[in-house]
């Protein structure tokens, strides 16, 4: 038997930093990477972060959310030294796999939770990156400044920071009546806030075997990021709108972030 999704009798008032463990079970995880393969998903996003990162004439990086590893693996095959951190030990066990399957790629993999990452994970790198909407699993602002404080710290002194985020303040600001709903690279899976407050976006993805898993995140206001960036010492933070991944009208879907050091 899988382990299923936990999140008690009152799923809102989970709001723990902590709970991504249990709430990324394998199950959900083999699903979505199996609807949404990699080679649409990398159409879809096209090449967006390798140039970024050339452009900055960036050699290392280290991923720090790796999940099952798609831009682990888009990273070291365009030629980056990569190494791939995760807190969940199930992602990185996914990721290591799908790394040897997808062009045999053997992935440094480190688990570790950004809390603590200076403690489990060695080295000093050209570029952090944190895609795929997973800083919105924090749920203190003490945990994301601890967290960014631990990203700016295994910088180099001329290092980014490439971190994004879904566009939160489309979904609170239009209000819970008029839901938002994303369907992901045209295929039948159909992600959707089921419950939102200015400390919680419970996002419900439905996909087409009718089974339905839930993730509970924080909000991040765009401008809320940006300040904490800069408060934990990033120079400058330049945001993008968007790279296309999914399709929700005029406004951008998601936010990319990239805050320098120096
Ligand atoms: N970047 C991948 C992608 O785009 O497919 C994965 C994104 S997934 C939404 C978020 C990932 O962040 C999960 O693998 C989760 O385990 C990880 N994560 C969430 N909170 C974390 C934390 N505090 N420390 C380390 N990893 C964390």
């Amino acid at each position: 038997m899988q382990p299923a999704q936990e999140f008690g009798d009152n799923p809102v008032e989970v709001r723990e930093t902590g709970h991504y463990t249990e709430e990324y079970v394998p199950s959900f995880v083999e699903k979505w990477d199996s609807l949404i393969d990699w080679e649409k998903r990398a159409d879809s996003e096209g090449n967006f972060f390798i140039d970024l990162l050339r452009k900055w004439g960036v050699k290392s990086v280290l991923d720090v959310a790796t999940g099952t590893g798609f831009h682990s693996v888009r990273l070291l095959a365009a030629g980056f030294d990569t190494v791939s951190a995760d807190g969940s030990a199930d992602m990185l066990a996914m990721a290591f796999e799908n790394g040897t399957k997808q062009g045999g790629h053997i992935l440094r993999v480190v688990q570790a939770d950004w809390r603590w990452l200076n403690r489990d994970v060695h080295g000093e790198y050209d570029a952090i990156v944190c895609l795929g909407n997973s800083f919105t699993h924090l749920f203190s602002e003490r945990d994301r400044r601890k967290a960014l404080a631990e990203f700016y710290a295994m910088l180099k002194h001329d290092g980014i920071l490439v971190l994004d985020q879904r566009n939160y303040d489309a979904i609170l600001d239009d209000g819970y009546t008029s839901k938002h709903t994303y369907y992901y690279c045209g295929e039948d899976v159909t992600v959707e806030p089921e419950y939102v407050d200015e400390g919680l976006c419970r996002m419900r993805y439905h996909f087409p075997d009718d089974s339905v898993y839930h993730l509970n995140m924080f909000p991040l206001r765009k401008d809320y990021t940006r300040r904490l960036m800069s408060e934990v010492g990033f120079q400058r933070v330049e945001t993008y709108g968007d790279f296309q991944h999914t399709y929700r009208g005029e406004q951008p879907d998601f936010f990319v972030h990239v805050a320098q050091k120096e």
